[in-house]
């Protein structure tokens, strides 16, 4: 059985103030078989690995890059992530392939770099709406996870996160039909690259204007381990909603 996920990633949001979400989200008891992952962001690491020390809840990084250190301003490695408590990192979501133009060689590079840390890597993957009007969903998804996924990859150091990228932060969700035929597809992929046995262990997760009203209906699409949460996680009289969805 695999085990459930939440998880939660504020993007470029929260200063030390929002702490104060994290220790009331805290507070819950989720079931044994779920798992609850919040991603602050990096100003807020450290503390947040503090904040959630002893409860149900692990943090995670944004993004970190390829290479273990050296010249390049700005950025943070997977060492650094780990440094400052993170047990996962999100690779790949498409705000990043959009606004800092990473394609899947990136993407796997900083994957390699994770995995060798001893991080998780969530690799997101997702079409936009002209791909899927076009019919073109199943091809984009299946080269993203070729692209996008290391060789390395096992049922423990990845998750792999379906997020259409026309419903992130829309409100706009695809039919349960259309989640599970993609989920069901990025199944199959992953048994037919690594064999049954990694392939069923990794989780997938669902994104895309997850709230605690639709919670319910996606996780009961098969192959939906748990969802990776944008906007509702930000709150958690929200994100515990999706959390209690989960049990
Ligand atoms: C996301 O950015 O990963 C996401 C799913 O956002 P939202 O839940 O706000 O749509």
């Amino acid at each position: 059985m695999r085990q459930k996920l939440a998880a939660g990633n504020w993007k470029m949001n929260g200063t030390g103030a929002e702490l104060t979400e994290l220790k009331a989200l805290s507070q819950i008891h989720p079931a044994a078989s779920v798992d609850i992952l919040i991603f602050p962001p990096a100003t807020l690491l450290s503390r947040a690995s503090i904040a959630v020390q002893g409860t149900a809840i692990s943090v995670g990084g944004q993004n970190c890059h390829a290479a273990k250190s050296g010249a390049h301003t700005g950025d943070i490695s997977a060492d650094m992530l780990v440094d400052a408590g993170a047990t996962s990192v999100i690779l790949g979501h498409s705000e990043r392939r959009v606004d800092h133009g990473e394609h899947d060689e990136d993407v796997r590079a900083k994957a390699r770099a994770a995995m060798d840390a001893g991080l998780k890597a969530i690799i997101c993957v997702g079409e936009s709406l002209e791909q899927r009007e076009a019919a073109n969903t199943l091809d984009i998804i299946g080269g993203q996870m070729s692209g996008s996924i290391p060789d390395q990859s096992t049922g423990e150091n990845l998750i792999v996160a379906y997020e259409p990228i026309w419903a992130i932060g829309t409100g706009k969700v695809p039919t349960l039909e259309e989640i599970g035929e993609v989920h069901d597809f990025m199944r199959a992929r992953l048994e037919r690259r690594f064999g049954e046995g990694v392939g069923r262990s990794v989780r997938l997760l669902y994104g895309g204007s997850v709230k605690p009203d639709n919670a319910a209906d996606i996780f009961s699409v098969s192959n939906v381990d748990g969802a990776l949460v944008g906007g509702a996680s930000l709150k958690a009289s929200d994100f515990s909603g999706i959390i209690q969805a989960l049990e």
